[in-house]
């Protein structure tokens, strides 16, 4: 797995040291996954894709492992090596991308600032630039914290000085963009103190707010950024119901350490499954199956009310949707049942 350049402060995958498999490692792991399905599909990234010099040979090597099928380049880039490999972007039209992803939060200190990065905004600037020279519509997603909503009137400038809408319509495209206040896993998590409540809802700019509607099909502001946690501890607190998070057509990170995690939340500790090279595929699918990481457990065993009850703030107004405000919660509880089990 390839790293990243950035340390971003909402990285729901968390910050963890750069580092990766090898072609022979991934191989590896391909070959132990491959006797328990009937349609493999390898990605040898999951935190910046094409960040890695050999990201065209990668590619190459995702196809040749899931089967010989194409796999699908996601909306997303590598704004780092577009600005330091000319060949890049085409490359991205090459394989059909129509659209891409880039991130902001404001203008070039907050966005630097968030991305852990000095000089990101200017890249994502020339990123832009390349992108719309390719015909690929570039899709701005902001994220939106209470340190950094007052800076979001210099988005709505940016789009306007580039001409974004205009652009992206003389090749038939739809410019796209939206705001929303990203989950509470991961390097999030560590922004919940800043997180935002209905107070601040107002002052999203109303161009955004437009955008983020059409974006995410919704008619109002509250059905994007859920409802404040009091409410949620107030509604959930008596409910009895426990999940299963096993799927049929799972998904597995499997880190440079060859530690296997679920793709459900953040790779962590209470979601790991165990070692795929101490432990083999079988071993790990068996404990995907038996829900036994500690947060499967959890959540299979435990109502969540008795969760919410215990690390819910009933005086909360942060505001969350329901999926993301439970991660936070299993989390605490995972890590406390872990203290507890070394006391
Ligand atoms: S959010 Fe994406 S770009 Fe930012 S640190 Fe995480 S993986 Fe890297």
């Amino acid at each position: 797995m390839g790293g990243c350049p950035n340390r971003c402060r909402h990285c729901w995958l968390g910050c963890t040291p750069n580092g990766r498999l090898t072609a022979d490692d991934l191989r590896f792991v391909a070959t132990a996954f491959h006797p328990f399905t009937d349609g493999l599909e390898v990605v040898s990234w999951y935190r910046e894709p094409d960040y890695l010099p050999e990201y065209k040979e990668l590619w190459a090597l995702e196809n040749e492992l899931s089967d010989g099928r194409e796999t699908p380049h996601y909306e997303l880039m590598s704004v780092w090596r577009a600005v330091r490999d000319e060949s890049y972007v085409p490359r991205l039209k090459s394989l059909g991308l129509k659209k891409c992803q880039l991130t902001l939060f404001g203008g070039r200190e907050k966005t630097d600032y968030y991305s852990g990065r000095k000089g990101v905004y200017d890249e994502i600037l020339q990123a832009i630039e390349m992108l719309i020279a390719a015909q690929i519509a570039p899709r701005i997603q902001v994220f939106v914290n209470k340190d950094n909503i007052e800076d979001l009137q210099a988005v709505v400038d940016l789009i306007h000085a580039m001409k974004l809408e205009e652009r992206c319509a003389a090749f038939e495209k739809q410019f796209t963009a939206f705001v929303h206040q990203g989950s509470c896993d991961g390097e999030n998590e560590k922004l919940y103190d800043i997180r935002i409540t209905p107070e601040d809802l107002p002052k999203i700019p109303r161009e955004l707010v437009d955008y983020s509607l059409q974006h995410w099909d919704k008619s109002s502001l509250d059905e994007i950024f859920g409802q404040m946690e009091q409410m949620l501890v107030d509604q959930l607190s008596e409910s009895k119901e426990t999940r299963s998070y096993v799927s049929d057509t799972p998904i597995f990170y499997v880190d440079k350490n060859f530690n296997v995690y679920p793709n459900i939340t953040t790779p962590a500790l209470h979601w790991l499954l165990g070692n795929l090279k101490t432990d083999g595929a079988e071993a790990v699918l068996n404990r995907y199956l038996g829900s036994e990481s500690p947060a499967q457990k959890a959540r299979l065993t435990v109502p969540l009310g008795e969760m919410v009850k215990k690390y819910g703030d009933p005086t909360s107004r942060r505001l969350f949707s329901t999926s993301d405000y439970i991660d936070p919660i299993i989390k605490r509880w995972c890590e406390d049942a872990y203290k507890n089990r070394q006391a």
